[in-house]
């Protein structure tokens, strides 16, 4: 079945042929619950009408146009998102296509603004072991996880990795010399969703103000929502105790609900470094993902729906807590993951998708992540019933296991 792909991806044997709310339907008809909305991309689930409104109203109306002309579309979408990052000092936004990326330009800014104020040779970006920053060779480099460089060198010079959390060794590493940047997942994903603690965020900020090096998050998967602030950074604060503060942000995934789209928003300090040819994306800024976007932000960006995944979260976490099989859990909002004993671990990988035990008629559609992680990103506009549903089949694994 794989055969017309390339060997990429551990595909399970599930082909989907519809989705409704947190359900997914394969081709027999087959239903799963959805715990992990595509990598955190279906924000608001499957076939969610205000999206899917807004994607086929744009589609009528025009698909694409060059960025050497305007979209009322995109400006729309990029005012709405630059606002909703406003209180992480954001200013300014260039819209790209994937997480990737975004955090290509975030790169490609930050050494700029290196260059210009200080001239050659402070180019480093500091990243954290166990990051994820995508999969292209400037990426993989910033990406602080060796089993994702194998076979792929040479890589973009210029990346350090450093564990988190150890002040002493970020001190050490942010040389106001040679390093321009530091990106940091505050929760990070891929990595096994590892949350960084507040003392390190705050020292990472001030140690990158007296030294200007620019702080920069990647919040493709932990922003937007996700935890339960629209950007995980604004649960932190800043050395002086004030509202943490970055100079560059990314997102992707959820930001259009499933159409691709990515964002590379700057603060005081870097929204006025590129200039005109200094940065590109034919698909930037399309039309029909900035409508998408906009439903998204005007959705996701309201107190009381960011105190709901909130309360969400929390009964999910709650009842992983008492389960005796599960050893950690670790979630900030509705991005959780939880270790568990290595032959459950097994178990349960392999029950991930086939879990329509008779008793249930349904599956449930789960992640890994890290080693021995699963990692829960269900959709916001999940219901209390399917949570409780999800939470039964994966008891019913776990002890399986
Ligand atoms: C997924 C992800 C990326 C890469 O995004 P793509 O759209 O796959 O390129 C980068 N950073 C983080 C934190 C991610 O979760």
């Amino acid at each position: 079945m794989d055969s017309v792909f390339m060997n990429t991806y551990h595909r399970l044997p599930v082909t989907f042929a519809r989705g409704e709310g947190s359900w997914l339907y394969d081709i027999n008809g087959k239903k799963y619950l959805d715990f992990g909305s595509g990598i955190a991309v279906n924000l608001l689930g499957h076939n969610y009408p205000p999206l899917v409104r807004a994607v086929t109203e744009q589609a009528a109306k025009y698909f694409h146009v060059c960025n050497y002309y305007q979209s009322d579309t995109s400006i729309a979408f990029a005012e709405k998102l630059v606002e909703a990052c406003a209180p992480a000092g954001m200013r300014n936004v260039f819209l790209a296509n994937s997480g990737a990326e975004a955090n290509e330009g975030a790169v490609k800014l930050a050494r700029k603004y290196s260059l210009l104020k200080y001239g050659p040779g402070r180019h480093t970006i500091v990243t954290l072991k166990g990051s994820f920053h995508g999969r292209t060779i400037t990426t993989l480099a910033a990406t602080g996880q060796e089993k994702f460089h194998k076979d792929f060198g040479p890589f973009t010079d210029g990346f350090v990795h450093i564990p988190g959390g150890d002040i002493e060794l970020l001190d050490k590493a942010l040389d106001g010399l040679t390093v321009a940047g530091l990106l940091i997942e505050a929760v990070q994903g891929e990595g096994g969703i590892v949350i960084q603690n507040s003392e390190f965020i705050s020292a990472a900020a001030k140690l990158c103000a007296e030294r200007d090096i620019l702080l920069m998050f990647d919040e493709i998967q932990c922003g937007l929502g996700r935890t339960g602030t629209f950007l995980a950074l604004e649960q932190y604060k800043g050395s002086d105790g004030n509202p943490l503060k970055a100079d560059i942000v990314t997102l992707a995934k959820g930001l259009a609900g499933g159409i691709p789209v990515g964002a590379v928003l700057a603060g005081s300090k870097t929204c006025s470094i590129f200039t005109t040819g200094d940065h590109g994306s034919t698909f930037g800024a399309n039309p029909i993902a900035a409508a998408a976007g906009l439903v998204i932000l005007k959705t996701v960006n309201n107190p009381e729906f960011l105190a709901e995944i909130i309360r969400k979260g929390n009964i999910i976490t709650d009842a992983l807590k008492q389960n005796p099989k599960v050893r950690e859990v670790r979630g900030k909002g509705l991005i959780i993951g939880f270790d568990i004993e290595d032959s459950s671990w097994l178990m349960l990988k392999a029950g991930i998708v086939r879990a329509d035990l008779a008793k249930n008629h349904c599956g449930l559609l789960m992640l890994s992540a890290g080693t021995n992680t699963l990692r829960l990103l269900p959709p916001y506009i999940i219901q209390d019933s399917e949570i409780d549903h999800g939470l039964e089949i994966m008891t019913e694994l776990l002890n399986a296991g």
